[in-house]
């Protein structure tokens, strides 16, 4: 009898639609947010499963927030969760992972760059049995040969110094399983190179082709500065290898410096001490200079990052967390 509501209980289940919670992260996307919304509609009326779309507003200061509660009137598959500040996209993206109920979790961008069209592959793939299912570009259009030029050497360098694999040309675009959603929200550090992360967690992961549009309105928030930062967070997070660079460079220093000394002392022994050579010891002051001052801002770029984690404060604060009717609120962060 027991075993038998057992198997009733799990069959029920397993005849239940899934739910795939839709995660967007959303700064000033006011320009755009209807058309993605009815995109991304049009997508999910398809798919063979329950649905609901988050919305993170990250401290939107134009109409964002206003255009999701007018779709919340009608749609209650759309919830919200609004931050208290703009909290940057890693940390707005974590939020909506934090709240993301669905058995399969989709981020995506806002501004359509991540064209809506591909979930269905990404649900087949998921279907397959992976865990996580990335979208990879191939294509950059309308990006600057500047920009295209700077990703692929950072790809490049993490890719050598990194000692998780990071696949290329692959944004933030993905699918997670429920269990792979779960393991990524158990990192909780402050500095989120998420690209990283997501390799962070293993599991069985796969990618799958296309072509990225440019932006649909409005202007990527991303800087030059902004994206060398992200460059740092990257290669500080996940690797030790500037650490070891400055030990080696210290290292080679240290041993030419003992080997053009002895030079020094033997010519000194055998041949006197002519005139001291002034631009001999401008040239080694200024170089050791240098590298002792290159090293400690290596340093530095790691402390300040042990500085931010020992704070240990919460990653983002809500305001206010609506949730969509497939989903139950679960008390506020
Ligand atoms: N975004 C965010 N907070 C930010 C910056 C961006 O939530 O501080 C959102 C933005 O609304 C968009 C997504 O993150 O949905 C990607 O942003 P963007 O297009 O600026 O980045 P890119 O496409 O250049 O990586
Ligand atoms: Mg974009």
């Amino acid at each position: 009898m027991d075993a038998e509501l057992k198997r009733t209980n799990r069959e029920m289940q397993n005849a239940a639609p899934k739910l795939l919670t839709v995660v967007a992260p959303v700064f000033n996307e006011g320009d755009v947010l209807r058309e993605f919304y009815e995109r991304l509609l049009k997508v999910l009326c398809q798919i063979e499963m329950r649905y609901e779309i988050l919305f993170v507003n990250d401290g939107s200061e134009d109409e964002t927030l206003s255009i999701i509660d007018k779709l919340r009137d009608h749609d209650p598959n759309v919830g919200v969760i609004d931050l208290t500040r703009n909290f940057g996209k890693e940390i707005a993206l974590t939020a909506g992972l934090d709240h993301a109920r669905g058995d399969a979790v989709i981020n995506i961008d806002a501004d359509l760059q991540d064209p809506p069209e591909l979930i269905p592959r990404l649900i087949e793939k998921w279907q397959e049995g992976y865990d996580v299912v990335y979208a990879t570009r191939t294509d950059r259009r309308g990006e600057s040969s500047l920009r295209k030029f700077s990703a692929s050497i950072f790809y490049r360098l993490i890719h050598w110094s990194a000692s998780i694999r990071i696949p290329r040309d692959t944004g933030d675009y993905r699918l997670l399983s429920r269990r792979a959603v779960n393991a990524l929200i158990k990192l909780r550090e402050q500095h989120r190179f998420m690209k990283g992360l997501f390799s962070w967690i293993g599991y069985s992961q796969v990618g799958i082709p296309f072509e990225r549009e440019p932006r649909e309105a409005g202007s990527s928030k991303w800087s030059f500065w902004q994206l060398w930062n992200f460059a740092l967070e990257g290669l500080t997070s996940f690797t030790t290898v500037p650490l070891k660079v400055a030990s080696y460079v210290g290292a080679l220093t240290a041993t030419c410096a003992f080997l053009y000394g002895m030079k020094i002392i033997i010519a000194t022994l055998l041949f006197g001490d002519p005139v001291a050579g002034y631009p001999t010891i401008m040239v080694t002051m200024l170089f050791l200079g240098g590298v002792q001052l290159l090293s400690i801002g290596v340093l530095g770029e790691y402390m300040a990052r042990i500085f931010d984690e020992s704070k240990k404060r919460p990653l983002y604060l809500v305001k206010t967390y609506l949730p969509s009717e497939s989903n139950t609120p679960d008390g506020e962060q």
